[in-house]
Parts: structure tokens; C-alpha cells; sequence
């Protein structure tokens, strides 16, 4: 059963599990960011919550945040997010999304910033009024999934570089799994976290996930779950 939770007049996150969706109200229309892995019903919980059309727009469309999606006709997503999406069995019209792209919401712009590496089409959405930048899961205390096709730890780090460029115009980072929020220094430590796996001087350990052995980097500030070296 998601849990609802109002962060203020405009904006919610609904959490459903080990993973949330986000929903940001603006004066003309409401984004619901991601879908839930368990909520089959994202689209309904939004429209408890708001009165305006509501959009969808998607940060990956890994299996845990697609749930929802078949409610809406059309939603936004990054076009080399696209056969990680129909893969996992999505359906609809992908409205692309890509790097500067703006959404208005009336009085609420959200700009779109690719961040590949966690997956092909990741995309982080900069909330520059309220000063929120909403990271997907590619920033976040969590355990971070790098194992498995499509991941990119080079492309990961590079993106985590990336956001450090718009630094100044973010105070609070919302993942869609750990705690909530993350401070914009946890990149910095996850860059660090990230770049010490790429070089081989991480020690991590096997654990067992779904069937599989994995390698898990444990640092104090997140994981990291990658292929078996
Ligand atoms: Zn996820």
C-alpha cells in the first residue's frame, strides 16, 4: 500500500515500498515523476491529489518506476531510454526528453538533464524555482544497481560531474530510494565511491540477488551493487 506524503501545497512524494514517485504541482499542470514499482493505480493517487491535467515524465524506466505507466497514453522520456522501457514490457508514446529541454507547469519549469549511466536514458529534472534537484537513482544513500545490461560506470561518474556544473541552483536532492532528501555533497563522496570501484581499489563482497552473485561496495554514505569482476 503506497503512503502519501505532502511535502508542501505543491509537492508529494508517494512511497511504495523499497522505491517513491513524486508528484510537483504547478499553476497550469501536475508532473507525476516515475510510476512506483507496486502502484498500478500512480495515475489515480495524483488525481486524489490534484485537480490539474497531470503529465508523466519518467527518470528511467527500470521495472521499479514504470508501474503505473500504462495509464497514460503518452509520457515524457529520454529516447535511449526506450528498449530498457518496451523490454521490460511498457507501453505508450515516449514523448522525448533530452538535455535543456524545459516543462513548464506554470510558474513550476523543469529542466531536463541527462545523466546516463545507471541506465542508457537516465535523466535527472532540475525544479529551479524550488531549488529541488530530483536524481532518479543514479544520486542516492541507497544501494545503487550497476550490475546487469545497460549500466555504465564511466558514463555514471561523468553524469555525477555533470550535475556538480548546476551545484548553485540546487539546495536538496530527491532520489527515488534511501533517505529523502540527500544534500548535494553526497555527489561529491559518490564520485569518490564510484571512481575508486572503476580503478579496482574498492573491496567489495559477493552477495546473492535475485539468483545472482553480485559485488557489493559498501561505503558509509551509499552502495554500490556491480557485475562480479
Ligand atoms: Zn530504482
Amino acid at each position: 500500500m503506497a503512503e502519501i506524503i505532502k511535502i508542501n501545497e505543491n509537492t508529494y512524494r508517494i512511497e511504495d515500498g523499497e522505491v517513491r514517485f513524486l508528484l510537483f504541482c504547478g499553476t497550469e499542470k501536475a508532473a507525476l515523476i516515475d510510476t512506483g514499482m507496486n502502484t498500478h493505480d500512480a495515475k489515480e493517487i495524483a488525481e486524489g491529489l490534484t485537480d490539474l491535467p497531470i503529465i508523466l515524465i519518467n527518470t528511467h524506466a527500470d521495472p521499479d518506476h514504470i508501474s503505473g505507466n500504462s495509464a497514460f497514453d503518452e509520457f515524457y522520456m529520454n529516447p535511449a531510454e526506450e528498449g530498457n522501457y518496451r523490454e521490460h514490457g511498457g507501453k505508450g508514446k515516449i514523448i522525448p526528453i533530452l538535455e535543456g529541454d524545459e516543462i513548464d507547469l506554470g510558474e513550476r519549469n523543469l529542466r531536463i538533464i541527462e545523466i546516463p549511466g545507471h541506465t542508457p536514458g537516465s535523466v535527472a529534472i532540475l525544479d529551479e524555482k524550488n531549488r529541488i534537484l530530483v536524481s532518479g537513482d543514479t544520486v542516492q544513500d541507497g544501494r545503487i544497481f550497476m550490475f546487469g545490461e545497460r549500466r555504465n560506470m564511466e558514463q555514471f561518474i561523468d553524469s555525477l560531474r555533470h550535475l556538480k556544473e548546476f551545484e548553485g541552483q540546487y539546495d536538496d536532492i530527491y532520489s527515488m530510494h534511501g533517505s529523502f532528501p540527500v544534500k548535494p555533497d553526497l555527489i561529491d563522496r559518490l564520485i569518490d565511491g564510484a571512481t575508486e570501484i572503476q580503478n579496482g581499489t574498492a573491496e567489495g563482497s559477493t552477495v546473492n540477488l535475485f539468483g545472482m552473485d553480485v559485488c557489493y561496495y559498501k561505503f558509509p554514505y551509499a552502495g554500490f551493487l556491480c557485475d562480479k569482476v
